[in-house]
């Protein structure tokens, strides 16, 4: 009987994996560093090794396997099973499905990894309800997935959706794609704990001063709790979540989806930046007092996300 499946996320600095059920509970989960080769073979040979090392850990058969998904950074085709770009990995159009298929023996399946953990989040997190719904994931940039009518939306060569990317200020903070005023320059952590040293600079009362001087780092964790005590620091916070929802309200208005979900990093500050972005988007969406509103949720399979969303490929 197969009845699990293997997934790998394939980040910048760990390749992570797990084997799940076919209900989507985690049996096991592993990592090792991110081979900082170009040359692709270390990528599979690192890949193969953690399949190996987790089926001798729980004595799965390989025959109760049903496949691998895989959840790469970048441009990647879903349709070719191959990586077109991926700039953090320094690898480009490299058919890594077929490579890992032919090194392991396992069926396999490659996706973009925020759209991975799009599909998990919508086959076993807090998607599971909709048909339509846009995951935004912040953390060091700003991603996510878009499930229109049950189906993922990618765009040709696996390149849209790029959330992130989306024109927020013509000419504003310089982004990490080369263009400047994108979503990803004002929403992400980092771009959340920059803005807050840059103002810091031109307030010497701010209290977020007394968390350097005990030798702690700001971190989105900090300027959120601080914003409770402190003027800048509410500043600050206020216009991320303006930010924020503006961009949220943007994907409102073009794909209308039933819900939004909030994963990375920063959703750990759960309600403290959910409520306030639901009551935004809430405010100023297209049609809002005619039509059904749209719910703002926080993602529910957190570190794992990518792993079960990489493996639910094989889940129908
Ligand atoms: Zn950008």
């Amino acid at each position: 009987m197969k009845n699990y499946v293997i997934g790998i996320d394939i980040g910048g600095t760990y390749i992570k994996s797990g084997i799940i059920r076919y209900d989507g509970t985690l049996v096991v989960t592993d990592k090792l560093q991110t081979p900082s080769e170009s040359d692709p073979h270390y990528l599979v040979n690192t890949i193969s090794c953690l399949i190996s090392q987790m089926l001798r850990q729980t004595s799965i058969k390989r025959k109760e396997v049903i496949g691998v998904g895989i959840g790469s950074a970048g441009a990647v085709d879903r349709v070719r099973g191959e990586v077109c770009f991926a700039a953090n990995l320094g690898i480009q159009k490299v058919p890594l499905a077929q490579l890992v298929e032919e090194e392991t023996g396992f069926a396999t399946k490659i996706a973009n990894d925020a759209n991975c953990a799009c599909v998990g989040e919508w086959k076993f997190g807090n998607g599971k309800a909709y048909s339509d719904i846009i995951l935004v994931t912040l953390g060091t940039g700003v991603g996510g997935g878009i499930i229109i009518g049950n189906q993922l939306f990618e765009g040709n060569c696996g390149a849209g959706g790029e959330i992130g990317h989306m024109l927020l200020y013509k000419g504003g903070r310089q982004c990490s794609c080369g263009r400047r005023g994108c979503l990803e320059a004002y929403a992400s952590a980092t771009a959340l704990v920059q803005i807050t040293l840059e103002q810091m600079k031109k307030d010497k009362f701010t209290k977020l001063w007394n968390v350097l001087d005990e030798s702690k780092m700001i971190t989105p964790q900090v300027v959120f709790e601080m914003s409770k005590q402190d003027k800048l620091a509410k500043k600050i916070v206020d216009e991320y979540i303006q930010n924020l929802g503006e961009g949220l309200v943007d994907l409102c208005n073009v794909f209308r989806p039933q819900a939004i979900i909030i994963g990375g990093g920063m959703s750990a500050q759960g309600e403290n930046l959910i409520a306030p972005l639901r009551q935004y988007v809430a405010d100023h969406i297209f049609a809002k007092d005619t039509t059904p509103p749209v719910d703002v949720l926080q993602a529910s399979l957190g570190n794992d996300a990518g792993v079960i969303g990489a493996a639910s490929l094989f889940v129908d």
